[in-house]
């Protein structure tokens, strides 16, 4: 396997204007140029020199879900089948475009996202899988809210709490794991996930842009060969972070302030982690500081590949987000 700075890969999407910035007649504030995997950010109504960050790959509102996946995820979905972690995230202010990347739309071939994709090269893979080869998919699908783990595979409501065993490595205690066997019975543990999420956000009068949601399909293969049995296992989570956006610009009080500084500080936790990790020389990786990097420890850094995906709106109006977002994408990215 690469060094660290290899296996964490940064991109960056840009979505297409959308209705309100349209009718505001607001500009466009960001500059994709695919030639040099860089984008420019441009100050509205200044002179400014353009901001330039420059990073794995970029795509701009023309992208397609499909170019998404084929060059980003697929290389690592193939390595978790191969026995390795990965990671995918969706990071970025609300309204541009994780949960679009992530899942996309339901049932559109064209449409839908990588998680929807990556069942597809999963059991396509195990289909064609040789003889004597064995797999065994299970998947489950979390939230973090408030710094609580709960289980979106389960109408149980209690906190769950992460754990470390020598043999299973990280896990969260008590989560369901779901056993799929194609890629229709996977789909449907999700859609059953999302479907929880949706009652939580009135029960608790939160909306999804404020929880982390981390579905994970583990994978073990059994390979038997002149009566030795050969086990390898890889776990593959696909990440949609809570909005980016600074919370504290909103006047937020009570509730709405303890979700802001839990959610700033998770996101600066798996920011402060990856730059460790790309880093390179860190003695020390700091994952106990919050749920996500803790849950993530063993599929963050080492043996595993991460992506991340920053999502941006091309509004000038969205200027400072849109700065914020890069520049927490390019902590992540080595020089
Ligand atoms: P987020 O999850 O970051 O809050 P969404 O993924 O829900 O944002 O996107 C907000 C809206 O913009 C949705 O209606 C979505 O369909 C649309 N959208 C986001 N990205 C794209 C894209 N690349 N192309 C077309 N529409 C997009
Ligand atoms: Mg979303």
């Amino acid at each position: 396997m690469p060094k660290n700075a290899e296996c964490v890969k940064v991109m960056v999407r840009c979505r297409p204007f959308n209705g309100r910035e349209t009718s505001l007649g607001c500009k466009s504030s960001v500059e994709i140029d695919s030639n040099t995997n860089s984008v420019q950010l441009y100050k509205p109504n200044s002179k400014e020199v353009p901001k330039r960050f420059t990073y794995d790959s970029v795509y701009d509102g023309d992208s397609k879900q499909s170019d998404i996946y084929n060059e980003t995820a697929f290389p690592l979905v193939e390595s978790v089948l191969e026995g390795y972690n990965g990671t995918i995230f969706a990071y970025g202010q609300t309204g541009c475009g994780k949960t679009h990347t992530m899942l996309g739309v339901q049932d559109d071939e064209e449409l839908k996202g990588i998680i929807p994709r990556a069942y597809v090269q999963i059991f396509g893979c195990i289909d064609e899988a040789k003889e004597g080869v064995k797999y065994l998919v299970r998947c489950s699908y979390l939230e973090i809210y408030n710094e609580s783990i709960l289980d979106l595979l389960s109408d149980k409501k209690s906190k769950l709490d992460v754990k470390e065993d020598p043999d299973k490595g990280i896990f969260v205690q008590g989560l369901t794991g779901v056993i799929v066997k194609s890629t229709s019975e996977v789909n449907a543990c999700m859609l059953r996930g999302n479907g929880r999420r949706k009652t939580g956000e009135t029960a608790m009068n939160k909306d999804s842009s404020r929880s982390h949601s981390i579905f994970t399909i583990y994978i073990e293969q059994m390979e038997e060969a002149d009566g030795d049995q050969k086990i390898k296992a890889g776990k593959l989570h696909l990440v949609d972070l809570a909005g980016s956006e600074r919370q504290s610009k909103t006047h937020a009080t009570g509730d709405r302030l303890k979700e802001a500084q839990k959610i700033n500080l998770s996101l600066s936790a798996l920011g402060n982690v990856i730059s460790a990790l790309v880093d390179g020389k860190a003695k020390h990786i700091p994952y106990r500081d919050s749920k996500l990097t803790r849950l993530l420890q063993d599929s963050l850094g080492g043996n595993t590949k991460t992506v991340m995906i920053a999502a941006l709106s091309p509004a000038d109006d969205n200027y400072d987000e849109t700065l914020s977002t890069l520049r927490y994408a390019s902590r992540a990215k080595s020089i």
